[in-house]
């Protein structure tokens, strides 16, 4: 199993708990819904708590995506985060990855 480190609570969990941040070139936090996107990335709980606790204390996004600058973080929207880390329908396996667990 895959453990990550939320950004917002600076808490542990599995991957599938969490959903994938990363800095965009443009220096724009985007939501890596597939966990494909190329870059570093951060995790994050599903929770509107921790997605303030990561806007509060920008300095352990920093770290984690060892960012230099300012990270724009005005642009994830709070429903994003809301609706869960995948959006994805049970059953539909697009890119052919097995869906592990099941809880
Ligand atoms: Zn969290």
């Amino acid at each position: 199993m895959s453990i990550r480190t939320c950004v917002g609570c600076g808490q542990r969990a599995s991957r599938e708990q969490l959903f994938r941040l990363v800095l965009a070139e443009t220096g724009r936090l985007v939501v890596d819904y597939q966990t494909s996107l190329h870059g570093r990335g951060a995790w994050l709980h599903p929770d509107p708590s921790c997605l303030r606790g990561m806007v509060k204390s920008p300095g352990r996004l920093n770290r984690t995506l060892r960012a230099d600058g300012p990270i724009d973080t005005g642009t994830l929207q709070l429903e994003e985060v809301e609706t869960g880390p995948r959006p994805r329908k049970s059953g539909l396996e697009a890119d052919g990855h097995p869906m592990s667990t099941q809880r």
